[in-house]
């Protein structure tokens, strides 16, 4: 069977739904070919900072994830042990002042944001097909792409592929665009709690106590997506048969507030765990062949980027298809540039969070509290922290250098 779309979209996530669905609504043909039959909860990205629920809204497709579940939390407390509870969270961010028109983060369940947008793209009048194997694309002015559903072989001739099939993407291994991955340094696990009802709605809290950083994102429902993070030396943590018992468990630490609702909730989804680590491609774009979100290199999920990397990407991929009849790769050219060097502020947000946050002990505390004072005095130390809120474009260059990590280190 055979059809020529003009654009051909591998993998319905959130880079590849967003994207089909601004291709569709602009008047493009699309097909999206996409693996699973069903979004099933993996232990994903569950919170859009401000500056990604801003890229949501401006693509046009926040009524979607509200629809999907979602809803917008306004405030963003990092409570610190020695703090405490009572010193943090009146000091907490408030996310619905950051960005002009951005009410807060937008929090929403990973698998139920990726089944409405492939819904939407599919109402937006692209063809969603589910359920795919054995993808092919050979790259070219005119890529062709096959693919096996059932055991029907299929044949699709484009004008582009976009390879939007995440961390561990076919497409790019296919086509050999070479892909480095950094050493992780700390592990970090998830788990979706329901019941956590004495958890404040409006409350996103960052937290870290003995030996684990603490991160949990409300959602409507009582429902709580926590995160935990640890050393890489405890790595068989959190694994057994009674992980998510102790995951609970490890919860109820005494400088985070409400801990108690989220320790005494139910597990609602898998307790699974990752390195944490981001990745660099040196190439994206090939004849006839684009690459978008997690497929292009990912950052690393310890400051929750990729969702909203994830947007931008599709929407200024779709910007490109969508502005002229220049489809060749030198036309994606402001696309990798811009992404190169937003990827690599946000990996410098990331390893300077890693050091602040995940530095356990004596050590850490006064790594943390170093660096809170010279924020006071000091707008660059806090800027590479407040973009991972309001965007990496928005702080200036020197904030991203090896002389600024050593002054948020307090060495310099
Ligand atoms: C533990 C953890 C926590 C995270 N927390 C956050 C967070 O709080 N905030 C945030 O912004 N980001 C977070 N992230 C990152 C975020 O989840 C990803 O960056 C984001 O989901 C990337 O979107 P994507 O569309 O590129 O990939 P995905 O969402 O992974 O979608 C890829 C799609 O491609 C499909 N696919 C794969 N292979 C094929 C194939 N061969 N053929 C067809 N289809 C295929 C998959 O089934 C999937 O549907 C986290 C990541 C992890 C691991």
């Amino acid at each position: 069977m055979t059809t020529s779309p003009d654009v051909v979209v591998v993998g319905a996530g959130i880079a590849g739904s967003a994207l089909a669905i601004a291709l569709a609504r602009g008047g493009l043909e699309v097909t999206v070919l996409e693996r699973e039959t069903a979004y099933r909860d993996k232990v994903r990205g569950e919170i859009f900072v401000p500056w990604g629920a801003a890229e949501v809204r401006r693509l046009g497709i926040d009524d979607v994830l509200l629809g999907a579940g979602g809803g917008y939390v306004t405030r963003l407390a990092s409570i610190d042990e020695e703090a405490g509870a009572t010193d943090g969270e009146p000091r907490a961010v408030p996310l619905d002042q950051l960005l002009p028109d951005v009410p807060g983060s937008l929090n929403v369940g990973h698998p139920e944001a990726c089944q409405a947008l492939a819904d939407a793209a599919r109402a937006a009048g692209a063809t969603v097909v589910r359920g795919v194997g054995d993808i092919a694309v050979t790259p070219g002015s005119r890529p062709r792409v096959t693919y096996r559903l059932g055991d029907v072989d299929h044949e699709v001739d484009c004008r582009l592929a976009v390879g939007a099939d995440g961390r561990r993407s076919m497409l790019r291994r296919h086509l050999g665009m070479h892909h480095d991955e950094s050493d992780p340094v700390v592990i970090g696990g998830g788990m979706l709690v329901d019941e956590a009802a004495g958890w404040p709605g409006d409350l996103n809290v960052t937290s870290t106590h003995d030996d684990v950083y603490f991160l949990a994102f409300p959602r409507p429902g009582h429902r709580v997506r926590v995160y935990l993070m640890w050393a890489m030396t405890q790595k068989g943590r959190f694994t057994g048969p009674e992980r998510q018992r102790q995951f609970l468990e490890a919860c109820r630490s005494a400088s985070l507030p409400y801990a108690d609702a989220v320790a005494d909730g139910h597990p609602a989804g898998p307790c699974s765990s990752y390195p944490m680590n981001d990745s660099r491609c040196d190439t994206i774009v090939a004849d006839g062949v684009v690459l978008v979100g997690d497929a292009a290199g990912w950052s690393d999920p310890i400051i929750g980027q990729g969702l909203s990397v994830a947007v931008r990407d599709a929407r200024m991929v779709s910007e490109v298809l969508l502005g002229g009849g220049d489809w060749s790769p030198a036309a994606f050219g402001g696309y990798v540039e811009e992404r190169t060097e937003r990827m690599r502020r946000i990996g410098f947000s990331a390893r300077l969070t890693t050091v602040l946050r995940t530095t356990f002990g004596p050590e850490g505390r006064a790594l943390r509290q170093r660096w809170g004072e010279r924020t006071g005095h000091d707008p660059l130390v806090l800027a590479p922290i407040l973009a991972v809120l309001t965007g990496p474009e928005r702080a200036p260059g020197e904030a991203f250098t090896d002389a600024n990590m050593e002054r948020c280190l307090g060495r310099a």
